[in-house]
């Protein structure tokens, strides 16, 4: 029997020639998609990489899934993938071997979630064939209900398909930790923390300030991978050799406290939205004879925190102070150190700093909020967003989940777009005269007035 509706097929339906006919031909259709995005990218690789990874990988992804023994057909994706796409996307010539395999890896481990589809479908048939062996069964019964034990058995069976991929997914990172540099190895890391790949997962929507132009989607690669920008300039306006490590600590223009000050004013203005009394900047009361047993204890007048709130953790008079830093983790103070030591340091300073005053003399709790510039939180901070997600969803009537992946999304672009101002802001007036053809010395110009 032919295929009556595909008579261009040939051969018999269901048969292996008419499989591969059928999948060469969907193949070659979207090979033709793929240079076309290959193209949509070198002006707008937001666009492009979300359209990839929402819309056309799926397209391949259900066929695998479908369709047992196809692997071989997908070469001609893989290559085009490889050759036109990522160099496109990236900027970056064609990559090699350990570069393609960091960027098929899921983006919670630091990939771009870029599969090779030749290696991925044999994995995605066996995964689905498990995961959809109790609904087959049911169908060869001619069943037209589903029972529980149905569900649970399907659930079973996906929570292994789901750990199985994290296993394989975290030996593919080992793997690739051999092949890398101290840079890149400690850059994997930092995009492997939880937040940190918001921005990437994220749908470029411009109305949430989530789409970034070609420039700033490159840098925040570059940034991800510990590539070097292109065209930054030789030194900073300091005088400091210019690179990555040193612009995000540069007090030069001030962008570590603008982005400071960015994320302090985000958190500030969710909170209002669920909780009474938000302060940005309150004044702590002065001390008055109390005694900080704490040497690192802020004992000054005039001393204030970033946030305080009512109502957040417990009563609805109960207060809480909060403080932000955004520590750099290039930095030689932090480089020597592992992620999660670097967050427990900063918090713990901030902590020493302020908990044991707020505690006696305010009556109040405190929470630290210790962001990396790179996108990650501390433990502290993890827990507080997670409780202002909680609320923020019950108020709008959404669930946590997606509230929490938004605000998320939310830091991790506030984040972003200031470590890309460290690197593109302007440092200096110099070079930047702005030419006016109004007179500036005005003493001299109402001089003038007066004597015409
Ligand atoms: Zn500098």
């Amino acid at each position: 029997m032919t295929c009556a509706g595909r008579p261009h097929l040939g051969a018999p339906l269901g048969t292996r020639d008419y499989i591969d006919t059928f999948v060469s031909e969907k193949v070659d259709q979207w090979s033709g998609d793929l240079k076309l995005l290959s193209a949509i990218a070198t002006t707008q690789p937001h666009a492009a990489f979300a359209a990839f990874s929402h819309g056309l990988f799926c397209k391949w992804s259900f066929l695998s899934r479908t369709t047992p023994q196809v692997s071989h057909l997908f070469q001609a994706l893989e290559t085009i993938i490889r050759s036109e796409f990522i160099p496109s996307l990236t900027g970056q010539p064609p990559p090699n071997d350990s570069s393609r395999g960091l960027f098929g890896l899921p983006a919670r481990f630091g990939g771009m979630g870029i599969r090779n589809p030749v290696t991925m479908s044999d994995l995605e048939f066996s995964a689905s064939r498990k995961i959809c062996a109790p609904l087959v069964e049911l169908i060869l019964e001619r069943r037209n209900d589903y029972p529980y034990e149905c569900l649970v058995v399907q659930f079973t069976a996906k929570s292994a398909v789901q750990q199985l991929r994290r296993e394989q997914a975290s030996h593919s990172v080992e793997e690739l930790k051999g092949s890398l540099s101290a840079t890149s190895r400690r850059a994997m890391e930092l995009a492997s923390e939880k937040g940190a790949s918001n921005w990437l997962t994220s749908l470029p929507i411009e109305e949430f300030g989530f789409c970034l132009h070609k420039g700033a989607f490159m840098d925040a690669l570059a940034l991800r991978y510990g590539w070097s920008p292109s065209n930054i300039p030789l030194h900073c306006e300091c005088g400091a050799i210019f690179t990555v490590e040193h612009v995000l600590s540069c007090k030069r223009g001030g962008f570590p406290i603008i982005r400071h000050n960015e994320i302090r004013d985000l958190t500030a203005t969710l909170l209002t939205e669920v909780c009474h009394d938000v302060l940005i900047e309150p004044d702590l009361q002065p001390l008055t004879g109390e005694v900080l047993a704490r040497a690192t204890a802020v004992k000054t007048d005039g001393a204030r925190l970033d946030i305080a709130v009512n109502g957040l953790w417990g009563g609805r008079f109960e207060r809480t102070y909060m403080d932000v830093r955004v520590f750099n983790p290039h930095a030689p103070s932090n480089r020597g150190s592992s992620i999660s030591n670097c967050y427990r340091k900063h918090e713990n300073e901030k902590k020493r700093a302020y908990e044991q005053r707020l505690l006696e003399v305010e009556h109040s709790t405190f929470t630290p909020l210790v962001f990396s510039a790179t996108g990650g939180m501390a433990r502290q901070a993890t827990t507080f967003y997670k409780r202002l997600a909680s609320m923020l969803a019950e108020k709008r009537d959404h669930s946590y989940s997606s509230t929490l992946c938004w605000v998320r999304s939310r830091l991790a672009f506030s984040l972003l777009r200031s470590a890309i101002q460290c690197i593109r802001g302007a440092r200096s007036s110099i070079g930047h005269a702005i030419k006016s053809s109004l007179p500036i010395d005005l003493v001299n110009a109402e001089a003038q007035l007066r004597l015409s």
